[in-house]
């Protein structure tokens, strides 16, 4: 028989997203962007690339090209020497000149706040949009990537086989107050705490709601070789020391780590 996938319900979802609220009442995106524009172009290059990276390139280039006239301006050619080292560059070249060209053509140059509109431009799918709608308007949309995709699924919050049906369960069980930050909330808990490979649920600050099957354990300390212990121990039955220093090398075993999301 299937089994379902568990679900977290309504309550537990707001306990979540007010603890993510407690630990960063503020969340931002990690991308670096001036305007609307530059957050559109850092976004769409940001598809298969980590933040860091577009950063890493985003930050020349705005200086040459910060508005779609500029960007025109530049060129793909040019373009792609500042994008090289951010995956998929050359199509990415090509749809961050198209898309400058049509905020031009069709938009006077401004990013519309309108998902339809934002859709048809050259490179910009749901997810984009939705990034864009979010963070440059405020608008309570949540972009499911690959971080809330897992995180969705993981917690229970809202599972799903695909990016669009966890979007529709988490605009369903988000309570309303959190849904203008859920989006960065989630994306940051994915990234630092509920990793891919290796989730670090005993720093994590949601473990006792998270209805994961397979919850990381702490690491243990790994115990002093028994050899080792009874050498040492016969070495200062024989010679105990008594100088101040060897008595101030002591140390207390270190804190376990707090909660981070
Ligand atoms: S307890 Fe583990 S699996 Fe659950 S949200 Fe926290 S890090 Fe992720």
């Amino acid at each position: 028989m299937r089994t379902m996938p568990r679900k977290l319900t309504k309550a537990a979802a707001g306990e979540m997203f007010s603890r993510f609220r407690d630990a960063a009442p503020a969340p931002a995106t990690e991308l670096n962007y001036k305007d609307p524009y530059t957050l559109l172009v850092a976004v769409t290059l940001s598809a298969q690339a980590t933040d860091v990276g577009v950063n890493r390139a985003t930050g020349p280039l705005f200086k040459v090209a910060d508005t779609p006239e500029k960007m025109v301006a530049l060129g793909e050619e040019k373009l792609g020497g500042y994008i090289k080292t951010i995956g998929l560059w050359r199509n990415k070249a090509k749809n961050v000149i198209g898309l400058s060209r049509m905020l031009i053509e069709e938009h006077g140059g401004e990013v519309p706040a309108d998902r339809e509109l934002l859709e048809a431009l050259p490179g910009v799918g749901r997810k984009t949009a939705n990034v864009v709608l979010n963070v440059a308007f405020g608008r309570p949309t949540i972009a499911v990537d690959t971080h809330i995709f897992r995180v969705s699924n993981r917690t229970g919050l809202a599972p799903g086989k695909t990016p669009l049906a966890v979007e529709a369960g988490l605009e369903r069980i988000t309570p309303a107050a959190f849904l203008r930050d859920a989006h960065n909330w989630l994306i940051l808990h994915g990234r630092y705490v509920c990793k891919a490979r290796a989730p670090d649920c005993p720093a994590c600050a949601v473990s006792d709601i998270c209805l994961y099957r397979e919850k990381t354990s702490p690491t243990p300390t790994a115990p002093a070789p028994a050899a080792k212990k009874r050498k040492a121990a016969t070495r200062s039955a024989a010679k105990p020391s008594t100088s101040k220093r060897s008595r101030a090398t002591t140390r207390p075993a270190r804190a376990s780590a707090t909660a981070a999301t």
